[in-house]
């Protein structure tokens, strides 16, 4: 058995941050307030303790992209990403064809064969294709090109190779098939995604009554109240809102979403129905000032501005840049959110909504995926109950 004792930590537990020791024996965290003797010991002088982070909303870092569909490139994103406290990271995959798709796929096996940071992958995520084209909002940085109904064929043939990978799936739901696809998520244990949608409030009510229960980068590329010609028009926003079961997800990068929306969606869903996500692409952990998003065989080019990833003529984001200890700076320190509701949304929230019991908070008998930050919320440490890193 092999035991760690972390001395004079600021743990963040689910409902308080306290001062105390932390006990992990065998990658689990066996005691809280513990105060006897361990095999090995560390004082971190009042630094914070946190749950590893779980972003369930990735395309890639540290210069690769999911959908370069190699090992290699799973492995350089997911261990960037590691780096940066994720912990438990779902890699997503863009609007593609189907071959890129299945590559996509397939190369999520192979890294799971081959690499120790596989551990850290539940499963993947996979945002379109079956997304409207209806406007430039909607469809924002997703090839509008490769944009289509929801097709039960191509649906099954995805799924056979993913054969249980798929753990959420984006649609929007007021294109024609769509409680098809809701129906298909629920029948495979799929968490199904409203994203890049025109829907009106209740073309949203009829997906969200067939099964759609999530809402992807809530504000960002689906609908809100608006005056269409003589009209006024609610969407996906107020639906989400007026369906209690209904979770959302927001970037925290600092510039998809403004600190007043931010805090408007926790004070009405609650801080157990919202998750941080990066959407973080390439660029992420990275100097780079430009990329692809999307594959390097086909991606879309983009460019940083303002800390931010842009399409090359400014038009739109084409998701963020950011890592998960970012996204806790802004709502830290820039959005005034306490540490016990930041860390909520960064870990136990996208943890529950995967159904990892064993992750997203220091409690006992969790897995100790664990980070040591300073005073100022930089990472120092990066520790993962199930995982050996010799040093990061
Ligand atoms: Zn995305």
């Amino acid at each position: 058995m092999s035991s760690l004792l972390i001395k004079n930590a600021k743990v963040v537990l689910p409902n308080e941050v306290k001062l105390t020791d932390v006990l992990i024996e065998n990658g689990k965290i066996a005691s809280i307030g513990y105060e006897g003797k361990a095999e090995k010991e560390i004082d971190i002088n009042g630094d914070y303790l946190l749950a590893g982070f779980v972003d369930i909303h990735v395309h890639g870092g540290g210069g690769a992209d999911f959908m370069d569909a190699t090992p290699e490139a799973f492995e350089t994103a997911v261990s960037t990403h590691l780096k940066h406290g994720t912990t438990t990271i779902l890699p997503t995959a863009m609007t593609a064809t189907e071959s890129d798709l299945t590559d996509f796929l397939n190369a999520f096996k192979a890294f799971k064969k081959s690499s120790e940071y596989s551990v850290l992958t539940p499963g993947v995520h996979l945002e379109g294709p079956y997304f409207s084209g209806a406007n430039a909002k909607s469809s924002g940085a997703q090839p509008s090109g490769l944009l289509r109904l929801p097709d039960e064929a191509e649906m099954d043939r995805l799924l056979k190779v993913a054969d249980g990978d798929i753990l959420r799936w984006d649609a929007a739901p007021e294109l024609e098939g769509s409680d098809m696809f809701a129906k298909k998520c629920l029948d495979n244990g799929i968490i199904c995604s409203i994203a890049h949608s025109a829907a009106t409030s209740e073309q949203a009510q009829v997906g969200i009554d067939n099964g759609f229960s999530h809402v992807t980068h809530f504000y960002n590329a689906v609908t809100t109240y608006r005056k269409e010609g003589q009209k006024v028009l609610a969407g996906v926003v107020e639906a989400a809102y007026l369906n209690d079961n209904v979770a959302v997800e927001l970037i925290c990068d600092g510039r998809h979403i403004p600190r007043d929306v931010l805090r408007l969606a926790l004070m009405i869903k609650g801080a157990d129905k919202v998750s941080a996500i990066t959407d973080g692409m390439r660029i992420a952990g990275t100097d780079m000032q430009s990329g692809k998003l999307g594959s390097l065989k086909n991606g879309t080019d983009v460019i940083v501005d303002d800390t931010v990833a842009k399409l090359l003529d400014l038009s739109s984001y084409a998701g963020s840049i950011a890592t998960m200890d970012r996204c806790l700076r802004v709502l830290v320190k820039d959005y005034g959110i306490d540490m016990v509701t930041a860390s909520k949304m960064l870990s136990a929230t996208p943890s529950k909504l995967l159904g990892l019991d064993c992750k997203g908070s220091i409690e006992l008998g969790k897995d100790a995926d664990l980070l040591i930050l300073d005073s100022d919320f930089n990472i120092k440490d990066v520790m993962v109950g199930n995982l050996k890193i010799a040093k990061l």
